[in-house]
């Protein structure tokens, strides 16, 4: 075993050495060795003390840049020529080298906040006030939650509530185990009673109203967020998250939103999708638009139409909107009497196929046309098959589609 007892050489080496990793190692390999072998050599289980202060040193000096750099061109006689520093407990390394690392990561969480809108607020733009509570730092004890100021933070677990220990499974395999830290049973911190601050309660945080302006702008759309940065809760050593608004569209019982454009049902008479329709439509921001055919044109049904500038505006280009789309329906009437029907015949263009001859006539089987809904009939298609699969047994019955042909003839 090499570096063992007290080594009389001032070269720069050893403590690379040490770590087992080359002159050129990276302060993550650094790291990665450091890990690996303090864990393999702690005296908790049963590892040479020797040998884990030996390697706490080495990792100090290395870990740091300066020392470093002293350390490579003068060797240790180097550093204590000219560092005052005094050495630190090897157990202090070991527990503080995991304790950044669960540090450096934490970030409070962020908040989310549904935020209902509806089409007119999205169209127009408006400013949503909302009342929300959250932490703040206590301003008394500058979140310390001490009174003197002085950080309560545990010392045995460097705040973090958790310590390392290692447990030895085998020859050579080791676990390595969190648990709570029994100083301060898991909370990070050990205070004293007298020195708790009096406005958090030792707490560090106090609990603050906010009143939030959130500005909801034209053309925003569904689940779009609106973030305040660094605005959510406050806790000490942690960086604040943000609070985020998520917009949330509410129905609109008109107007059908996709995108930058607009659509509007409207449904005209068989005498308007042929005449000719008017109406007046109200938009989001309660302008009245008149809508009507152009003059001779027939309304066809499930057609659309457009009006160009009448739609949503767009996100942050809000002089500019999308289209506005009507879709139209054609009531048709039931039924005519047959005066209706002549008039009709007169009137509207004849048919450009022609019409059928007697004998053709008489070559055709006759048939009638019964109303059904189709979608209830294509939903009842697969049941039926399956209620037939079921009643397997149960012959006494027609087919009904059959049965029905047979009356339809009569
Ligand atoms: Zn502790
Ligand atoms: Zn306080």
């Amino acid at each position: 075993m090499f570096g063992r007892g007290p080594s009389k050489k001032s070269d720069n080496t050893k403590f690379y050495e040490i770590l087992g990793v080359p002159k050129s190692a990276s302060p993550e390999d650094l790291k990665k060795a450091y890990r690996k072998a303090a864990i393999k050599n702690h005296p908790d289980k049963g590892g040479d003390p020797e040998k884990f202060k030996e390697l706490g040193q080495a990792y100090e000096v290395l870990s740091d840049p300066k020392k470093r750099e002293v350390y490579d061109q003068y060797g240790e006689e180097g550093l204590k020529n000219r560092m005052d520093d005094s050495v630190h407990d090897p157990f202090d390394i070991f527990s503080s080298f995991f304790a950044d690392r669960e540090r450096r990561q934490r970030r409070g969480e962020d908040v989310i906040h549904p935020l209902k809108v509806s089409l007119e607020d999205l169209y127009l733009g408006t400013t949503k006030k909302l009342s929300l509570s959250r932490h703040t730092l206590c301003s008394k004890c500058n979140g310390k939650g001490s009174k003197s100021g002085a950080s309560m933070q545990c010392r045995g677990c460097q705040g973090t509530g958790m310590k390392v220990t290692l447990r030895q499974l085998g020859p050579g395999m080791v676990q390595q185990m969190q648990h709570a830290c029994n100083e301060c049973k898991g909370t990070g911190e050990k205070v004293n009673d007298r020195d708790r601050c009096t406005q958090c309660k030792g707490e560090k945080v106090v609990s603050e109203k906010k009143v939030i302006e959130v500005n909801v702008e034209k053309g925003m759309v569904h689940s779009q967020k609106i973030t305040f940065k660094g605005q959510a809760d406050e806790a000490p050593e942690t960086v604040t998250g943000d609070i985020v608004f998520v917009v949330q569209q509410k129905e609109h019982p008109k107007f059908k939103r996709k995108g930058e454009d607009l659509f509007f049902e409207h449904k005209v008479s068989l005498a308007e999708a042929l005449c000719g329709f008017s109406f007046v439509l109200t938009h989001l921001d309660g302008r009245n638009l008149l809508i009507k055919a152009n003059s001779g044109e027939v309304v066809k049904p499930d057609s659309y139409k457009a009006i160009s500038d009448e739609g949503m505006p767009i996100y942050q280009r809000p002089f500019m909107k999308g289209k506005l789309y009507i879709h139209f329906t054609v009531e048709f009437p039931d039924s005519l009497s047959p005066d209706q029907i002549r008039s009709l015949e007169a009137i509207l263009p004849k048919p450009s196929t022609t019409q059928l001859s007697d004998m053709e006539i008489d070559e055709c089987e006759e048939t009638t046309l019964h109303d059904v809904k189709i979608e209830d009939e294509m939903k009842r298609k697969p049941q039926a098959k399956r209620e037939a699969y079921d009643d397997e047994d149960d012959n006494d019955e027609h087919p009904g589609g059959a049965q029905r042909v047979q009356c339809a003839q009569q």
